[in-house]
């Protein structure tokens, strides 16, 4: 009997029968680590059936806002299937040049320095696999690197489930899987691969690599930034349920930890959630992320809402009136819209197809070298078909504050310009607007209101004679505030705001 077959017919039933999963007591308490060692510092909560959703995390004790609720190591982590050239051990990303520091034993991709390593702990398993199957990689063609990235996270998640098989437990999503093309993708380059080129026939079943390769799509995060590109299997974390509004947030430590803060006061039975999407996505983006990636519908109050809460991020301009047009039933990726204000109706395809030509606005706009004036003529085009909250005109302020920023930061001579000075006074205008949907969208101390208050203030410092409205601005984070709470965020202060809003994603291959 295969190592899945035994596990499975011990799984507990969740439904009857709440397991207290930690009891590693709240972290005024000595820290202790859990059967796997993942767990660095938890608060105490348990894990039990939630409507709709599956198992789900609730609280045991009362968490304040901009606490720490978890902080795990990663108990699987490897590149993603679609990653770039990376370093296996350390997932900083390589150039064509850095090929020659690969594996000398198998070909794998390592940077300089882990590739000089004796010892390298996430490598050398697969690699005395690689080693005894006598195969060797060449990543220097693409088709190369993709059948190495293809299977190394499996294969880790496998080696792994051998000495800790308790991992299985995690949801694999199997049944909706079930010949969908990712199940004959996996088929053909993860289970083909590992039974016969690497010669683990024996060693792993078909059902057990299909298991791995669901239960890392369905509970992997994402950790991208920058040089850096991985997916990350947190076993306390994967049972935090997703929510379009969710009470938590996540980023990632220089240890590639991942921690969840509070955003917001909880109370013991309240259920910790997170979102698995980027906060400024509108609702039919995040529908099709998770409808298509995640495998499940979302029923939240902001998915059933067409103004999302107030926070109208699909709204398409009318053309009779100039009001919002929204999509009459959010979560039918085939909805047609209405206009709030005059009852126009917009037909599916005609909505799709108006984005379209933003889209392709936005697309020439684009490109590394754009500079803020760009990024502005653009936001303005878009304002003839959208309107001023929808989603591709809230990354493009984004966009335009982070540029602005750097621009002024670089040029500080440029800065006194009448030309720069009415920028500056746009984007807090701008900044003001991001505020006033973060609110709505991440309420509480929510990792976005922090990064866009802190660019906010950065902004706010070059500003010459402006009227000081920030007191009034209840949605603004104040500078001591944003100190303390993400001194340990990795991610925070890196020079994209746009990318950095992405960052811990949970991730498909
Ligand atoms: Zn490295
Ligand atoms: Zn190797
Ligand atoms: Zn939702
Ligand atoms: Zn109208």
């Amino acid at each position: 009997m295969s190592l899945i077959h035994k596990h499975l017919s011990k799984t507990p039933n969740f439904r009857n029968d709440p397991i207290k999963m930690n009891t590693n007591g709240s972290l005024k308490q000595e820290v202790k680590l859990n059967t796997i060692g993942s767990v660095i510092k938890s608060v105490s909560y348990e894990i039990k059936f939630s409507a709709n959703k599956g198992r789900g995390a609730f609280l045991l004790e009362p968490v304040e806002a901009g606490n720490l609720v978890l902080l795990e190591q990663a108990a699987v982590i490897g590149p993603k299937q679609t990653s770039p050239l990376v370093c296996l051990e350390c997932f900083t990303k390589l150039s064509t040049k850095d090929l020659e520091y690969c594996c000398s034993k198998c070909g794998s991709t390592l940077c300089q320095s882990c590739s000089n390593l004796e010892l390298r702990p996430l490598h050398d398993s697969e690699c005395q696999i690689f080693q005894q199957a006598g195969h060797r990689f060449n990543p220097s063609t693409e088709k190369g690197a993709r059948a190495l990235y293809n299977i190394v996270t499996p294969l880790r998640f496998l080696l792994r489930a051998e000495r800790n098989p308790e991992i299985l437990f995690l949801h694999d999503n199997a049944e909706s899987r079930q010949d969908t093309l990712i199940y004959c993708f996996n088929q053909v380059t993860v289970a083909r691969t590992l039974r016969e080129q690497l010669q683990l026939k024996e060693r792993f079943s078909e059902a057990f690599i299909h298991k791995a390769c669901g239960i890392l799509d369905t509970n992997c995060y994402e950790l991208g930034w920058n040089q850096l590109q991985a997916r990350g299997l947190f076993l306390d974390i994967a049972h935090i349920n997703h929510d379009c509004v969710p009470n938590c947030f996540k980023f990632f430590d220089e240890n590639n930890n991942m921690c969840v803060m509070s955003a917001q006061d909880l109370q013991p039975g309240d259920e910790l959630t997170l979102s698995y999407t980027p906060p400024l996505m509108s609702t039919p983006l995040r529908q099709v992320i998770l409808q298509q990636t995640k495998l499940f519908v979302c029923h939240c109050a902001r998915c059933h809402d067409p103004k999302e809460l107030g926070a109208k991020l699909a709204a398409l301009k009318c053309s009779p009136c100039g009001g919002d047009v929204l999509p009459e039933n959010p979560i039918d990726l085939n909805s047609d819209f209405r206009c709030e204000s005059c009852a126009t109706i917009v037909p599916s395809e005609r909505g799709k197809m108006m984005l379209d030509t933003a889209m392709k606005f936005v697309g020439k706009g684009s490109g590394n070298t754009q500079v803020s004036g760009d990024t502005f003529d653009v936001i303005q085009h878009l304002g003839r078909f959208l309107r001023p909250t929808h989603n591709l005109i809230v990354d493009l302020k984004l966009r335009f504050l982070n540029q602005l920023l750097m621009e002024v930061e670089h040029d500080l001579e440029s800065r006194d310009t009448a030309e720069t000075q009415e920028k500056l006074a746009h984007s807090l205008g701008f900044g003001l607007d991001l505020l006033n949907m973060a609110v709505i969208v991440n309420p509480g101390k929510s990792r976005l209101r922090g990064i866009i208050s802190d660019l906010y203030h950065k902004l706010d410092k070059h500003v010459i004679n402006g009227q000081d409205i920030k007191c009034e601005m209840e949605a603004l984070m104040s500078e001591k505030d944003i100190q303390a709470q993400f001194k340990f965020d990795r991610g925070f202060h890196a020079n994209n705001g746009t990318t950095l809003l992405s960052n811990g994603t949970k991730c498909l291959g």
